[in-house]
């Protein structure tokens, strides 16, 4: 993970997954950027921004925030600074339509994704780790409708990339420590190349 590469995942997997919590390990230990759509939005609402505020109703209803709001919000921070040595995605691209800009916005910037990780978790699981979680938007009605949205908007990013042969699959009903410890794995195959 020192070897001069430069690391740029982006973690697929649906809600509950574990996604937040493996991306910031893993990011910390490659010293990249964790880019989380979700973070951005509840650090907005918290602040009140307009973006905030435009936000709320969709995540408290758990559906997705317009396209509108978030493409230009990636756009701006993948240009920072940080972001030129790697990141590590973390709930974009949750749709095809955010992918296809993905895809445009990399190329624009001479850049390259080098692998989407899927992680795979049953949704019995799902909904009982969201449950003891308690965030805002982790109620039952919003976590059932966020559930769907995953699978409807989001599970078809598994079959977009995985016809380009970009997708890793890694089993995320394991003991934490466990899902890291396979990532690490992954990620230093990936820059074995
Ligand atoms: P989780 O994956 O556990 O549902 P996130 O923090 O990734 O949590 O997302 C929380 C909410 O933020 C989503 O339900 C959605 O409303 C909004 N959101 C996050 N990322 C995106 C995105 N890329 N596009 C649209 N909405 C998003």
């Amino acid at each position: 993970m020192d070897n001069g590469q430069v690391t740029r995942l982006i973690f697929l997997g649906p809600p509950g997954a574990g996604k937040g919590t493996q991306a910031k390990i893993l990011a910390n230990l490659c010293e990249i950027p964790h880019i989380s759509t979700g973070d951005i939005l509840r650090e907005a609402q918290a602040q009140g921004t307009p973006l905030g505020q435009k936000a709320q109703s969709y995540m408290e209803r758990g559906e997705l925030v317009p396209d509108a709001l978030i493409l230009d919000l990636m756009r701006e921070r993948l240009s920072q600074s940080d972001a030129q040595n790697g990141w590590i995605l973390d709930g974009f691209p949750r749709n095809v339509s955010q992918a296809a800009f993905l895809d445009e916005l990399l190329q624009d910037m001479k850049q390259e994704y080098g692998c989407v990780v899927n992680l795979e978790v049953p949704d019995e699981v799902l909904v009982t780790r969201m449950l003891g979680r308690g965030r805002q938007d982790d109620n039952e009605e919003t976590i059932r409708r966020r559930l769907e949205v995953y699978r409807q908007q989001t599970a078809p990013l598994i079959d977009f990339y995985r016809d380009r042969d970009s997708l890793a699959s890694v089993d995320g009903n394991r003991p934490l420590q466990q899902v890291t410890d396979a990532l690490k794995q992954l990620v230093e195959t990936v820059e074995d190349g």
